[in-house]
């Protein structure tokens, strides 16, 4: 997930138009700005790079996740469904509106199982978040046909597959609305930041005053003191330097993933000479983003082995099974309900009574597939030199 790596001058150069302005507000400033929007420029090609009629840039992907679900009227009372493998950002944001996040399990795809979420579906619940994890596609079109059969929204959370795509459609692209983070790690970045796309308008209006302390953005002779609201708001405003970077970022997006894609092909090659190794099932290997390089050995002993080889000889990978961002039976806080809360909020309702409880053994398969699972991340810069160290480090490790 490497847009670090490819910032230049690319970056400086829009960075400088909003500096030569002066202008740091993605709104106002009339003469000012000398017609630079940086912010909504960046919103309406990344949607259009998307193939989504909106874009609503905010601070980060998190924040994507809050206005998304506040626009979609996800509250108190209601139950969202997101899965046990992804980043603890997408839970966070359940429980900051006030809703109960409940966890599916993934498979092969170490996306959402759609078998499992139609099991954990309610009459409490209101959204279907599943995640395109570590680069590549969730089987969006089962999941959607679980969510259409019980007409729940699905929203995507895209923060780590920008640039990937299922069959030629962008992902993010076929739910009520699809989230991205431009976060400091992620495939393209803007130091913070995230965006949410949508082909509903009324969705998008909502999401844009919501973001913005409610309002209305209606031209009006009182400028922007003089605007109406409909409904409180808050703050996740994305600032003219991000949108400045977001643009010379995106504009090297498929370049990024086509640079992956040769590493990605490169590392699999090695790879694949362990004895008993699988790979993560690829739904569309065209439209994978290969930001990362996933894969499974015949049974958990065996990756603790391979992996211990590997990091001796320099090139160890990451055990997202014992990884405590990411993997649900690890997220202890969330297990024992830990909060800053006075009241226990939000695992418990305020009056003292705990609302929900959170239990390590309840996804069995997926610690069964985490627990074999090792995963290189794939850089857009792969050095001779590191590859090589890589495949020698993998072929000590054949006899594992
Ligand atoms: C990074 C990430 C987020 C949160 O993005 P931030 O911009 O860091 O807030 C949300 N979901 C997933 C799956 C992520 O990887």
């Amino acid at each position: 997930m490497p847009g670090f790596e490819v910032f230049g001058a690319e970056e400086k150069k829009e960075i400088m138009d909003v500096l030569d302005t002066g202008v740091l507000f993605r709104y106002e400033f009339g003469e000012q700005r000398k017609g630079i929007f940086k912010v909504r420029e960046f919103e309406g090609k990344f949607a259009a790079y998307c193939g989504a009629e909106h874009g609503q840039a905010v601070t980060s992907g998190t924040a994507a996740l809050k206005v998304a679900m506040a626009a979609l009227g996800i509250g108190p009372g209601d139950e969202v469904i997101t899965q046990g493998f992804t980043f603890v950002a997408t839970w966070e944001a359940i429980f900051d509106v006030g809703a109960v996040p409940v966890f599916t399990e993934v498979d092969e795809t170490l996306n959402m199982d759609p078998v499992d979420l139609a099991k954990k579906i309610t009459p409490k619940t209101k959204l279907i978040i599943p995640v395109h994890m570590l680069g590549a596609q969730a089987r969006i079109h089962e999941i959607l046909a679980v969510a259409n059969k019980h007409g729940i929204p699905v929203l995507e959370d895209t923060a780590q597959a920008p640039g990937g795509k299922l069959n030629g459609k962008a992902l993010g692209s076929f739910g009520a609305c699809g989230t991205f983070s431009f976060d400091a790690v992620k495939t393209i970045t803007t130091g913070e930041g995230g965006m949410i796309i949508t082909n509903d308008e009324k969705l998008w209006r909502d999401m844009s005053e919501y973001h913005d302390h409610g309002h209305d953005h209606a031209v009006n002779p009182g400028g922007r003191g003089g605007e109406g609201r409909s409904f409180i708001g808050f703050n996740y405003r994305m600032m003219e330097l991000q949108g400045a970077i977001g643009l010379a970022q995106l504009a090297k997006l498929d370049d990024i993933v086509a640079r992956q894609q040769k590493n990605k092909a490169a590392l699999k090659e090695a790879v694949a000479h362990l004895p008993g190794v699988t790979f993560r099932t690829i739904l569309d290997e065209k439209g994978d983003s290969a930001s990362f390089l996933a894969f499974f050995l015949p049974d958990a002993e065996a990756a603790g082995r391979v992996n211990k080889i590997l990091a001796a000889n320099g090139a160890g990978a990451i055990a997202f099974g014992s990884n405590t961002w990411h993997f649900y039976p690890k997220w202890e806080h969330l297990l024992a309900g830990s909060t800053l809360a006075k009241s226990g909020w939000p695992f418990n309702d305020g009056k003292g009574k705990r609302r929900v409880v959170y239990d390590a053994d309840v996804l069995p398969q997926s610690a069964a597939l985490m627990a074999r699972l090792l995963v290189y991340q794939v850089p857009v810069k792969l050095s001779e030199e590191r590859l090589r160290q890589i495949t020698e480090a993998l072929n000590k490790a054949v006899n594992y």
